[in-house]
């Protein structure tokens, strides 16, 4: 069978940059990707961090479509009828270079597609890979239809669900605890709006945090992003509780449900609605990577499990460029040795070992178990708006001292046994 260099699965940010480093070192590649275009099936929140991927998209990501540099960070911790806002501002991050973007992939993967061809890559739309070949214990090429095409190495960078690194036995069906299931809505509304909305100078943009009641209990919250001219908005709730439920609800009622809040309408009102997608992330941290490698294939981005979620920030874009990036280079090493045994890619591993991405996955490793705590959707959301409530409301009879009625609070909601073990928990993070 007459084989290319390199056949990439996936044209996400993963498969993309791995395209691109391999191109630009002379590999003949093929990228197959089964939407319409680089950009079109993926779907994140979304913002990326910059300074991590600089070393990995060199040259180029001073030109990329960003939408705006994030200069607000907003949390809204919600209670069934009242809320909590903080908003953490950095003068800093008003001037350059700035430390994250908020990005729409349709943007900025079709960007990165161009130049992935640019540097002389097929990428291939409307291209779904079925299968790989194989030859004896080594991954040989793919199948995608009636079409079977060789290779020297196969990149699996497929996403979330992987179907390529299962195929390849190196990781096991999908664990519903693992997953979670985003929906997300884009809404146009125009720049100016925008920033006198969020109290934005042009150019700058928000990333708000939504977590509570909005999951009705179960892992998860919501986001908010501003971009040049639309809003991201949407849920995500953890796969395993929402097949758990006692009364069933789907994830696209909470959306609506979290859409019609007022903490949310605020923001998105007389917005039209643009674009409505479903996605699925994987949350299982560390714990859920799966074998990296088996001869003739290395496993990118999502398909190899690599996002982080710690409440906070949510961070797989930067892992996916990275992990192609590093991907690539193991690749283009093997292909000068003639050498594509698992024995010799192994070495990925070790360089992801040495980047932040699996540092950064392990250093974290048991955000999850933090993450997962129902308390954190229930009761501290209640606890603080019980708390704040007891502090502003003026009644009809005396007023207790400020200090009584929050002793009450805490002593309700945190000063027990629960409220100790999550105190413990956080160390983990
Ligand atoms: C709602 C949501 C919010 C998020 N927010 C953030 C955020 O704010 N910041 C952040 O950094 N990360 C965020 N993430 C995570 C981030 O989006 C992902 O980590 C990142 O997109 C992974 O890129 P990837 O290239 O590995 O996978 P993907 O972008 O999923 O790309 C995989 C590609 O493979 C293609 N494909 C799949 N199967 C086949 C096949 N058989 N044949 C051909 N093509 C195939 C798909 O069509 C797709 O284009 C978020 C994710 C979601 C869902």
């Amino acid at each position: 069978m007459d084989k290319v260099d390199a056949i990439i699965v996936g044209g996400g940010l993963a498969g993309l940059t791995a395209a691109y480093h391999l191109a630009t070192a002379g590999r003949q590649v093929i990228l197959l990707e089964r939407g319409d275009a680089p950009g079109s099936k993926n779907v994140t929140g979304g913002r990326i961090y910059v300074d991590p991927i600089k070393d990995y998209l060199p040259g180029i990501i001073a030109e990329a479509p960003f939408e705006r540099h994030v200069v607000k960070e907003i949390i809204t911790v919600l209670d069934d009828d009242a809320s909590v806002q903080l908003e953490y501002a950095n003068d800093r991050w008003r001037s350059e270079p700035y430390m994250s973007y908020t990005v729409l992939r349709a943007t900025f993967d079709g960007w990165l597609a161009e130049k992935v061809s640019e540097k002389g890559a097929f990428v291939i739309p409307k291209k779904k890979v079925d299968d790989l070949l194989w030859e004896e214990d080594r991954v040989v090429g793919i199948k995608a239809g009636d079409e079977e095409i060789g290779a020297h190495i196969v990149i699996a960078a497929d996403g979330a669900l992987s179907f390529m690194a299962e195929k390849a036995g190196l990781r096991k069906p999908l664990e519903p605890r693992n997953y979670a299931v985003a929906i997300k809505e884009i809404y146009r509304l125009d720049e100016k709006t925008i920033d006198d909305r969020f109290g934005l100078q042009p150019g700058e943009g928000t990333a708000n945090l939504f977590v509570g009641a909005i999951t009705r209990g179960m892992f998860g919250g919501g986001f908010l992003y501003t971009n040049r001219d639309t809003l991201s908005l949407g849920i995500v709730v953890g796969i395993g509780d929402l097949i758990q439920q006692k009364d069933p609800v789907a994830a696209s009622l909470l959306m609506e449900e979290f859409a019609a809040r007022p903490e949310v309408q605020r923001w998105i009102r007389g917005g039209e609605l643009k674009e409505y997608a479903a996605h699925i992330i994987s949350e299982a941290g560390a714990g859920g990577i799966p074998k990296l490698y088996t001869g003739g294939m290395l496993v990118a981005g999502d398909a190899a499990g690599f996002s982080l979620n710690l409440g906070l920030t949510v961070r797989g874009m930067e892992f996916a460029v990275a992990s192609g990036a590093i991907a690539a280079g193991v690749a283009d090493e093997a292909l000068a040795k003639g050498d594509l045994s698992a024995a010799f890619l192994s070495r990925y591993e070790q360089k992801l070992k040495e980047s932040f991405v699996l540092s950064d996955m392990e250093t974290f490793r048991h955000a999850r178990d933090v993450l997962e705590n129902k308390r954190l959707f229930t009761v501290y959301p209640k606890f603080l708006s019980e708390l704040l409530a007891a502090l502003f409301t003026i009644g009809k009879g005396k007023k207790e001292p400020l200090y009584t009625s929050a002793k009450a609070a805490v002593r309700k909601y945190i000063l027990n046994w629960e409220g100790c073990k999550d105190l413990f928990s956080v160390r983990k993070m």
